[in-house]
């Protein structure tokens, strides 16, 4: 007998995992997306043509199995036919939109889309109840898909709230009004990419904790042929990949390289190491890791350098120690400077904490899932499987497990292993 699963969260991670499910098993799904549109999620609803991907189009394939998926899609949509191209994400989010409403097409007795905000999910009886803003289902199983929480709000800032701007992709201000933008993440560069072609005048300050940007990619170029051994702690990997870095410059590598080789090893690394290496490696190896790891596209920063370079924004590196509004404006203050502006721009990251999202926190609360121990998501086995009577976890929420679990190749990797997941589950089912 077919099962009917709940997925909630109509992000990259929903659609995908609805696709394959529909293709690879005879489960009947419902979606559930708050938002307005279906595929975009958290990233792909931009529709500025300079937020582009940080990927190159070849590996952004909605379907490992299909690896030429999306390039196919590009070449047909957009006339465009460079498989290394970091292409701009609207493209991609019309890329998803499409693929789903293809999967609706294809299997219109399967799938049910619902563009509503899930309340809360709890078990009854044999089944799961996802409560919804206007009503209710009740599921055989059940996939969160609901990406990261709320914006980070640095602690300076969590007392002022006029004129703060949570989300970036809705920010708009005149065109002369002074903004700090927090954060100097691929956010950051997209945001000071937009107001440079809005023809922003007014003063424009970027400011984080170490003023660090991501590095650009190197292009094209493949992993470098590392040889990788299970590290013993955070301090051997360290060590590991201190040594295939002089290797590679030795040899004329790129650094880039030597990252990109220990992709497929990462979450096994992750597992080795204790809570304690764990917890170093978010203290102080985390900001270098991602500006390494998570590059953004050369002639993206370049065109920010030579605008830095022109006096259009400036960069304050180091921790805010506080903020207060005065007037009409906020004031802010790192250690050695003060200075007051009329808009503060939060680039900050989204929170992966579980507690900050309620449904996820609710079912935390009554033991039906569990934290890993530093509260980067939930705890699941290999396959995403959180609870045994059919809850899986998807996407960000997989972080305290595998690090790493936020780009599409790693997330269309875990879609795609969910029909087997399922069809375990389902064999074991009383
Ligand atoms: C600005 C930005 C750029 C990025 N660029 C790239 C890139 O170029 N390449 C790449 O590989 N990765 C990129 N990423 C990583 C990105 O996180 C993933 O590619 C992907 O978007 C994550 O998808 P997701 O579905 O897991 O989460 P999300 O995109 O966060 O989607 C979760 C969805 O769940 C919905 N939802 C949440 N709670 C509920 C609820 N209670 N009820 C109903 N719906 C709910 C949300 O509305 C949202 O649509 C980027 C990320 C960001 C933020």
């Amino acid at each position: 007998m077919s099962v009917r699963l709940g997925i909630v969260g109509g992000g990259f991670s929903g659609v995908a995992a609805a696709i394959h499910l529909l293709r690879q098993t005879d489960a009947e799904l419902v979606l559930f997306e708050r938002r307005s549109t279906v595929g975009h999620g958290i990233a792909y609803g931009t529709t500025a043509i300079e937020h582009r991907l940080n990927v190159p189009a070849a590996r952004m394939s909605v379907d490992p199995e299909s690896p030429n998926d999306f390039v196919d899609f590009l070449r047909e949509t957009y006339a465009h036919d460079d498989p290394s191209a970091m292409v701009p994400r609207a493209w991609y989010g019309a890329y998803l939109q499409h693929r789903f409403l293809s999967a609706q097409t294809q299997f219109p007795s399967r799938l049910q889309y619902r563009p509503v905000e899930v309340t809360e999910i709890t078990r009854r009886g044999e089944l799961w109840k996802i409560d919804t803003a206007d009503g209710m289902e009740c599921v055989d199983g059940v996939l969160v898909a609901t990406g990261h929480g709320p914006v980070n709000v640095p602690t300076a800032l969590r007392q002022v709230q006029a004129s703060i701007h949570r989300d970036p992709w809705t920010f708009a201000a005149p065109s002369d009004a002074s903004v700090l933008i927090v954060g100097t993440g691929l956010t950051a560069v997209d945001m000071l990419l937009s107001l440079r072609a809005r023809g922003h005048r007014g003063r424009l300050v970027v400011t984080s904790r170490h003023g660090r940007f991501p590095r650009p990619h190197s292009l094209p170029r493949g992993p470098a042929p590392c040889v990788w051994r299970d590290p013993t702690s955070l301090v051997d990997a360290i060590g590991q990949v201190r040594q295939q870095l002089r290797e590679a410059n030795a040899q004329n590598l790129p650094w880039a390289a030597v990252i990109d080789s220990l992709r497929p090893h990462t979450a096994r690394w992750w597992a080795t190491f204790s809570v304690d290496d764990r917890r170093s490696f978010l203290a102080h190896v985390r900001p270098l890791w991602e500006i390494h790891r998570h590059r953004a596209p050369p002639d993206s920063l370049a065109i920010l350098e030579a605008w830095q370079q022109q006096g259009g924004w400036s960069l304050i590196a180091g921790p805010m120690t506080h903020a207060a509004s005065v007037a009409d404006e906020i004031q802010v203050t790192w250690s050695h400077h003060r200075d007051r502006f009329q808009h503060v721009l939060l680039c900050t990251g989204n929170s992966g904490n579980p507690l900050h999202q309620p449904i996820l926190a609710a079912l935390v609360e009554n033991g039906t899932l569990r934290m890993d121990p530093l509260e980067l998501g939930v705890q699941a086995d290999p396959h995403g499987l959180a609870h045994p009577d059919g809850l899986w976890v998807i996407g960000g929420l997989r972080r305290g497990d595998l690090w790493e679990s936020t780009a599409v190749p790693e997330l269309s990797r875990q879609a795609a292993a969910l029909p087997a997941a399922v069809a375990a589950w389902k064999a074991q089912r009383p």
